[in-house]
């Protein structure tokens, strides 16, 4: 385990792996999408460059879905507990890390909530965090 590394599993261990901060940011993300692939009012991520990440174990057990139409959406998954892993983006060298993948908090806290306008009736309140419609214009 390197130096200030954060170690990370899916629910039935199967999947291990390792991430070395900094992260680039940490999000709640409220659309449709991400609501359909966690099942709960939001997901809450995090991003770092693909580079900062190993698997320790388990890497043959990911399943790998991109949805169709979609510029980048996808979800990787534990093909025997089905919890959700992180995922290099296509296209891309960024690494989305789902916050709950985790097994020890990350060195920073949420900074956004993103695609305010799409998230449910039933979503919690923004906990004074910034809010934004969609992705905000700077990204
Ligand atoms: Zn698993
Ligand atoms: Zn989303």
């Amino acid at each position: 385990m390197a130096e200030g590394s954060i170690q990370g599993a899916c629910l039935c261990g199967t999947v291990r792996f390792e991430i070395d901060p900094p992260f680039q940011k940490m999000i709640h993300c409220h659309c449709s999408r991400c609501r359909k692939s966690s099942g709960t009012g939001h997901a809450t991520n995090l991003t770092a460059d693909a580079t900062q990440l190993r698997w320790l174990s388990g890497e043959d057990a990911i399943g790998r879905y991109e949805l169709p139409g979609a510029k980048a959406f996808g979800k990787w998954f534990c093909r025997h507990c089905g919890a959700p892993l992180p995922r290099v983006r296509r296209n891309s060298t960024l690494v989305v890390i789902p916050a709950g993948s985790l097994d020890a908090p990350p060195p920073m806290a949420p900074t956004d909530h993103i695609f305010w306008a799409s998230r449910a009736p039933w979503a919690c309140g923004s906990g004074g965090l910034p809010t934004h419609a969609e992705y905000p214009d700077s990204w």
